[in-house]
């Protein structure tokens, strides 16, 4: 590798002299090399740079693809996760229900029990012999319907909290059929796009493998490493509105022109991403 760099160089700018790359590439058709005194080296730079921009491209799709599938089985998890509480909330709820029925129905034989208790004492009323075994009697009949009473009153709340329970397992059996269709659409979905985007995916693989047949290993390492630190996995951005199309931070003109001369690849001062100008970026995804 031919280095003919001044020290001037600033040390975040990484150049790249290379004329030994394959001279024909398909890539190359996308970029408008008319200009008869090019350079070698420049037409390598700018082959690098478009390998570069649209092996970003390629490696974004891919990004997408993976975040979209990612996404699924665990919304699917999810909603497992949701039904089976669903499911034990029912079930709960059923066994709440049987406890409440046996409690009315408890209930219901203290009321029978004081009932024939009372009718015990009416007729132990008519036998009395004075009128002090009749008050007697009468406190116990007082005394009876008061239990009748309570048992009265305890079974209206039993039965209302039955009524509750009922209510909350219908709306709890709604929800559950809305998530188990949800759950059905989800997998079926899932289904699809895990047979639908591996063939995407692998094509896009070895598209991608393509591409970096043309960067330079060094080249290759760097961007990985960009790529794998940047939270977007952005390693190549184009300039936009003056700025660095991955952390938005200004770009003085003259590196701007620097960009666009395609002469050595040029990284952003801020986050290090490397930098293409806005012609060839859309050039590429007209391309
Ligand atoms: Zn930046």
């Amino acid at each position: 590798m031919a280095k003919s760099t001044s020290k001037a160089k600033s040390a975040n700018e990484t150049e790249t002299r290379n004329a030994k790359e394959p001279v024909e590439n398909p890539i190359v058709a996308h970029v408008s090399l008319t200009q008869n005194d090019v350079d070698e080296t420049e037409i390598s730079i700018e082959k690098k740079l478009v390998a570069l921009y649209s092996l970003q491209q390629i490696d974004s799709q891919i990004d997408k693809i993976r975040i979209i599938r990612g996404e699924l089985p665990l919304e699917v998890e999810d909603l497992e996760d949701e039904i089976i509480g669903l499911e034990t909330r029912i079930d709960n709820y059923i066994q709440e229900i049987e406890t409440l029925k046996v409690s009315v129905k408890e209930k219901e034989n203290v009321i029978k029990d004081s009932h024939l208790q009372i009718k015990r004492y009416e007729e132990q009323q008519m036998n009395v012999r004075n009128n002090r075994e009749y008050d007697s009697l009468s406190k116990e009949i007082e005394f009876q319907n008061l239990e009748i009473a309570l048992a009265e009153k305890r079974i209206k709340e039993f039965t209302h909290q039955l009524n509750l329970k009922n209510e909350e397992i219908t709306a709890a059996q709604k929800v559950l059929e809305e998530r188990k269709n949800d759950l059905e659409i989800k997998q079926s979905e899932l289904a699809d796009i895990v047979s639908e985007t591996e063939k995407e995916e692998l094509s896009l693989q070895s598209r991608s493998e393509e591409f970096q047949r043309f960067i330079e290993e060094r080249l290759l390492t760097a961007y990985k490493r960009i790529r794998k630190n940047a939270r977007n996995g952005l390693a190549v951005v184009s300039v936009e509105r003056d700025a660095c199309g991955g952390c938005f931070s200004a770009i003085p003109p003259q590196r701007q022109l620097d960009i666009r001369m395609h002469k050595k690849i040029i990284v952003c001062e801020y986050c290090g991403r490397i930098l293409v100008d806005h012609g060839l970026a859309s050039s590429i995804n007209q391309g």
